[in-house]
Order: structure tokens, then sequence, then C-alpha cells
């Protein structure tokens, strides 16, 4: 592994990825690989957790073509030198910007999302000039070796390499001393990561999980959030970091939205002969998952199949923050319900928890609207809507506290793989005598006036 990135640093400081058209290039190359071996990437991911097609394309491979497209478009601006305003202690000069690439990069990805989550970083490294070495998830096994033969078969190895491998080759990239760690995975990892780090005081970015609350008050449009709450909590059974992990229902209209997440989810036929439910990723999330089914609060589901590792969609209710389904993340096709008379206690209950990835109001009302957006914090999410967030390149896709630090996306995500080079600039015609000896009280008043403006 460090041959690997000795080998990448001396190819980054040869300078073959400071130039735009280069990383333009690379980047349709990515494209047209991955469309090339779209089928190779469908059966990989089925294998591994029967993920469809139709769900493989429109929640990992879509947004990574976007991203792609995205920035080749914009990437002459993104890296453009940026004049900004010079102050009057410095006239006259002129003052820029210049984006420069970090340098030789790790990235390491979670098994959810195992496209998604690596090669959209890599998009955002790609754009901002970096060699990189990617690390995805080890969990679903076939991806990793798909994306593996994918990248060694269209890149260089001392531009990007794919390094396969679980905990103990993580730990090894981890003691390497990177430009940038950019990392999706679980909070308790996430402090692994940060630690790692700071022994050789590189960056990260952390892109982290945590337990994503939906409101519903009394003033939502009930039909439309049970639509969109099951849609986005059960797409991919549930293993998804931005779906709702669970749900503050004014108490009021309880009983009534309860009847319409049923219908819905029966609409929507989860079932084992649905093409586009996921499998629960493996044997050890599967059991985790069943336990946290607590047969006394069950309203819907619950329904299991250890051998296809399945778990219909399943509604908790009569929930409290006590219960264990409350205590961490959830992931997976489980939705607890909390009632709540007074939409106070009700935030300052959810902020008891660490500040989520994201959280999702569905009301019609601006004042509760704006009430919950102002007092929860939260990396992002949704109001009438939820997991949507993520499709939109112009908004930073990140969390905050315990959810993690740090943005990607569009531009964000160039900005997470640059650093902006400060420059003053000036000409030689004119140097004011004030910076130089001898002091006096009088050049002192001057430089008070000056900053002053
Ligand atoms: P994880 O933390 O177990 O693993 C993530 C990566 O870290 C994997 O590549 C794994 O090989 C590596 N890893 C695991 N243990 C390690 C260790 N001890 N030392 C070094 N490396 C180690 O996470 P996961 O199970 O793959 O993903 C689920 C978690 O990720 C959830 O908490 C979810 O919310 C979060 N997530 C966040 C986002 C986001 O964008 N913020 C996206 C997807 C998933």
């Amino acid at each position: 592994m460090k041959a690997i990135l000795d080998k990448q640093q001396t190819y980054f400081h040869q300078h073959h990825t400071k130039d735009v058209t280069f990383r333009r290039t690379q980047l349709k190359k990515l494209k047209a690989a991955l469309q090339e071996n779209e089928q190779l990437l469908y059966n990989a991911i089925y294998s591994d957790f029967k993920k469809s097609e139709f769900d493989t394309f429109a929640t990992e491979l879509a947004l990574v073509y976007h991203e792609i497209d995205i920035a080749r478009m914009k990437l002459s601006g993104w890296a453009r030198k940026k004049h900004v305003s010079t102050n009057l202690i410095n006239f006259p000069a002129q003052s820029y910007v210049i984006p420069e690439p970090l340098g030789s990069v790790l990235i390491i990805g979670a098994w959810n999302y195992p496209y998604l989550l690596t090669l959209s970083p890599m998009v955002a490294a790609m754009a901002a000039g970096c060699t990189m070495i990617v690390k995805p998830s080890e969990i679903p096994a076939s991806t990793s070796k798909a994306l593996l033969k994918i990248i060694a078969e269209t890149f260089s190895p001392e531009y990007i390499t794919v390094v396969e491998g679980g905990v103990s080759e993580t730990t090894e990239l981890l003691k390497l001393k990177f430009d940038k760690i950019f990392f999706t995975g679980s909070t308790a990892v996430g402090k692994i990561v940060y630690k790692a780090a700071a022994e050789n005081l590189v960056p990260v970015t952390l892109e982290l999980g945590g337990k994503s609350p939906a409101f519903v008050t009394s003033k939502a449009n009930l039909k439309m959030a049970a639509k969109r709450i099951v849609w986005s909590k059960f797409l991919n059974a549930g293993q998804t970091c931005i779906s709702p992990d669970y749900l503050m229902v004014e108490a009021s209209i309880e009983d009534r939205f309860k009847e319409m997440i049923k219908q819905q989810i029966e609409k929507e036929k989860f079932d084992l002969e649905n093409e586009n439910y996921s499998q629960i990723i493996n044997k050890k999330n599967f059991d985790r998952l069943a336990a946290l089914i607590d047969q006394d609060k069950l309203f819907l589901g619950g329904k299991m199949n250890e051998e296809k590792r399945v778990i219909t969609p399943t509604v908790l209710h009569k929930v409290s923050f006590d219960d264990a389904v409350m205590k961490d993340e959830i992931f997976g096709p489980i939705l607890p319900i909390i009632s709540y008379t007074n939409l106070d206690a009700a935030i300052s209950e959810v902020k008891k928890l660490p500040k989520p990835l994201s959280a999702y109001v569905f009301s019609n009302s601006d004042k509760e609207k704006q009430k919950i957006l102002t007092e929860v914090s939260f990396g992002g999410g949704g109001v009438n809507e939820a997991v949507m967030q993520i499709t939109n390149p112009s908004l930073p896709f990140g969390g905050v506290g315990a959810s993690g630090f740090g943005s990607y996306h569009g531009e964000h995500g160039f900005k997470a793989f640059s650093h902006m080079k400060a420059i003053v600039e000036k000409p030689n015609w004119l140097e004011l005598p004030l910076k130089y000896f001898p002091r006096s009280k009088r050049k002192l008043w001057w430089i008070k006036q000056i900053f002053k403006i």
C-alpha cells in the first residue's frame, strides 16, 4: 500500500492531474467504463443483496453519472483562479484564490450504496485533480470486486487504485500519510479514522450516520406524507443512511396516519416477489434487526424469512425513547412511531439524541416548518419530502456533530478535495513607508485610520 501511495504521490507531483482537460477526459473515461460494464455492476450487486437493476440505476449509477456530467460541464469555472476584493491596507494590489488539488487521497466507502458511496467521492476527487486509493466496503464482496476490475482496466494505478479489504487492510491504509481521507460509514468507525488521521495531521471528511427523525404534524398532507415516507423508509429495505429512522407523529392524527401508512405499504406489495425489495445485507444485521421487533408494539409487518434475509416493512407504535429500537440507528425496514401532543416537548426529546444526518418535516404550516428547521440541528433534509435532497448536486451533502463533518456533491465535492490558496499580488510602482521603521505615533494613527475603512 505504501508503494502504491509513493507512486501516486510521484505521479501527482509530475502535475498530470493539475491539467483541467486531463481531469475532464478521465471523468469521461470513467462514465464510459461504467456504462460499458453496467451489466457486471447489476449482477454483482444482485448477488450481494438482491438489489434490483431499477434501484441500482436510479439510486446509484444515475446519481454518479449526474455528478460526472455536472463536474465535466462546470469544472473550468470551479478550477479557475477567483478574484476577490482587495482592502485599502494592501492598495495597490489584486487578491485572488487559486483552487489547488489536495494531492493523494484515500476514499473509504460503506456497503449500503456500494457504487454511489465510492464513485461519487471519486468523481469529486478526480474533478479536484487528486490521485486516489479507493477502499470499497468488503461486505458486498461482489460489488467490491466489480469496482476493482473496472477501475484497474480504466486507469493507471499511479492515478487511481482500488484496494480491497476489511478492518486489517483499512487499518494499514490509515497509517499512511495521505493528503486527505474521505470516509463514509458508522460513527464508531468514523472515530477510529479521525484518530488515525490526527497522527499524521491528515484532513478528513466524515460522512456518518445517526437516527434521522421525520415529524408529521396535524397540518400535513397526510396521504402524501405516508406515500413519501413509505418510499423513503423502505427503499433498499431501510438500509439508507438518510432514510427516516423514526417518526414523531402528532397524537391527534396518529390513528389516521398509521392507517394511511398501512395502505401505502400494502399498495407497494413489499414481499418476496417484489423484485425491487432488497435483502438485508448479512445474517449479523438480520439478527440485530429481528431482535429490535418488539411484538407488544407491532402495528404492522414483522414477517421474516431468515434464509432469504428478508424482513417485511415493519411499523412499531406506542414506542418511547427508552425502547431498544430508539437506542441506535436502525438501518433496516423497521419504522417506530412516537406520538406527541406538544411540538416543543417533541423537539426537545429529539434534541437529546446526537445530531442526525437528516431530519424531515411533514407540515403545511410555515410556523411549524420554521420552528423545526431552526431548532433541530441535522446535516440536511426535506420539507414534505424525504431522501430526495441527495439527488440535487447544488446542495451540500454531509452531517453535523455525530453524523460527521464536511460535505460533497457538485462543487461542494470539488472543494472537499481542494485547498483554496489565497494570494495577494502587488505591483512595484508604489510602496508606502507605513510598515517600515522607524515606528512613530503618526504612522500608528494612519494605520488605525486605514484599518477602519
Ligand atoms: P462501517 O463503519 O462498518 O464501515 C465503513 C468502512 O469502514 C468500510 O469500508 C469498512 O471496511 C471500514 N471499517 C470497518 N471497521 C473498521 C475498523 N475497525 N477500522 C478501519 N476501518 C474499518 O459502516 P457500514 O456498516 O459500511 O455502513 C453503515 C453506516 O454508514 C451507517 O451508520 C450509515 O448511516 C453510515 N452511512 C453514512 C452515509 C453518509 O453519506 N453519511 C452513507 C451511507 C452509510
